[in-house]
């Protein structure tokens, strides 16, 4: 199968040099295939949310290499990372990351503004997304007056917007409890039965262990336990 995301090698640390300085991820390789859904697992401080930074390019490695299908990534200036991002990946961030002061229907259709597409289009993409989320009623409401649950699907709706071959989620059950973290689940489990590409970070057991995880990636102290190749 084809290779859709790959770090080779790849070192992170935090403040170089400096008497803090933080080794997040230390010789870490990993291949993620398109169409697969990928957990990084391990406890707070492993270095899940580094891992997916890289992957993501959100931000480069120390040393090593990151590979976004066979383009080398992890040198590139952050204006190319940029548009890269926007044009394969959907981020759904720990803490949603929406403007609290706007609609749900305009948080959803920003990603898209710089693609210079009909704003029309956009909106009529951006209300499918709101009703397969069970949103669509509250699409004239501002982020601050939902709930945290319809926040998160929100964000969803958002990431999906530009309709990215892979999307990455960071402790998407943090603030969920059982019943929404099922239903995330699920609607999960559709999004990869539509070939997306879906990396997690988590140390949720629920989500571990859920039926659509294809592989584990177990990191411990910035380091691979198991699940690498
Ligand atoms: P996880 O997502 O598994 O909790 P992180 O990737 O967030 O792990 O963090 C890995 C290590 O890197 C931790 O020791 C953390 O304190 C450190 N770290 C993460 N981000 C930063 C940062 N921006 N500046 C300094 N240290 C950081």
């Amino acid at each position: 199968m084809m290779s859709c995301l790959r770090a080779v090698n790849v070192r992170k640390l935090y403040h170089a040099g400096r008497p803090d300085e933080t080794c997040a991820l230390d010789q870490v390789s990993v291949t993620i295939d398109a169409g697969e859904v990928v957990v990084l697992a391990g406890p707070s401080g492993s270095g899940k949310t580094t891992l997916l930074s890289l992957l993501g390019c959100m931000a480069r490695p120390t040393s090593g290499e990151v590979f976004l299908g066979e383009r080398s990534v992890g040198r590139l200036q952050e204006h190319f990372l940029a548009r890269l991002r926007r044009e394969h990946f959907g981020f759904v961030f720990q803490q949603y990351q929406l403007l609290g002061g706007l609609s749900v229907l305009d948080n959803v259709m920003l990603p898209l503004y710089p693609a210079g597409m009909a704003l029309s289009k956009i909106r009529l993409r951006a209300e499918e997304l709101l009703d397969r989320f069970e949103l669509r009623d509250k699409k004239h409401k501002t982020i601050a007056q939902l709930s945290g649950g319809e926040q998160q699907r929100v964000a969803i709706s958002r990431a999906l917007i530009a309709d990215p071959k892979v999307l990455i989620a960071d402790e998407p059950t943090a603030h969920l409890d059982q019943e929404l973290a099922g239903r995330l689940l699920a609607h999960l489990a559709e999004l990869k039965a539509e070939g997306k590409t879906i990396l997690i970070a988590s140390h949720d057991p629920s989500v571990i262990n859920a039926g659509l995880i294809d592989r584990q990636v177990l990191l411990r102290h910035g380091q691979l336990e198991t699940g690498e190749r």
